[in-house]
């Protein structure tokens, strides 16, 4: 609908960023202004409100910008998934292969229990890799339920193809 088509609309493309041949999609013009932070925060909260959200995890670091809004609209905490190193106290951790190499991703030990129902966000949604790593870490953790979104899906790239058919993964802004 009409909102979705003007956050669509705020979203800048970088071409050749990081590296030659990548298009790439800047998220901070989407939060310049007031009423597309507003639109933005009115549409994530309106899908999760009635699923009972007790943590949303954020993947550092674009998911720490949407995240603890959505923790604060849905009356859920706030937990961060870290690269290596970044986290303080005992960690447990995934890795995942990347197009060149492997990477790593934290969560603190103690952040999750079994009763929680999570919501993983994250700003993009491209190979899935990143997204994956993180859900099969709060999976060993053993909650009730978990909820996948971002803020932009690149549907080209399958990347919610990884994901078991039972779990909800839900993107705003599409691009094909
Ligand atoms: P994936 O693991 O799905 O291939 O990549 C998604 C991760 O890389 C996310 O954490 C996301 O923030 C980042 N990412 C990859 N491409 C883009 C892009 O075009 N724009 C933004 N904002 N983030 C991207």
């Amino acid at each position: 609908h009409k909102k979705i088509e003007n956050l669509k609309a705020s979203v800048r493309n970088i071409p050749d960023f990081p590296i030659p041949g990548i298009q790439f999609k800047d998220v901070t013009t989407l939060f310049q202004s007031p009423q597309n932070l507003k639109d933005l925060t009115e549409v994530l909260t309106d899908l999760y409100k009635e699923k009972g959200i007790t943590k949303v995890v954020g993947i550092e670091s674009r998911g720490f910008i949407m995240g603890p809004i959505l923790a604060l609209n849905m009356n859920a905490g706030f937990i961060p998934i870290r690269k290596p190193g970044k986290l303080p106290a005992d960690t447990i951790e995934e890795s995942y292969e990347k197009e060149y190499g492997i990477d790593t991703i934290q969560i603190h030990k103690d952040s999750l229990n079994p009763e929680d129902v999570v919501l993983i966000h994250d700003d993009l949604l491209a190979t899935g890799g990143t997204m994956l790593a993180a859900y099969k870490l709060i999976k060993r953790m053993g909650v009730k339920k978990i909820y996948v979104n971002f803020i932009i899906e690149l549907e080209t790239l399958e990347g919610r193809k990884l994901f078991p058919e039972d779990v909800e993964v839900e993107a705003i802004i599409k691009y094909d």
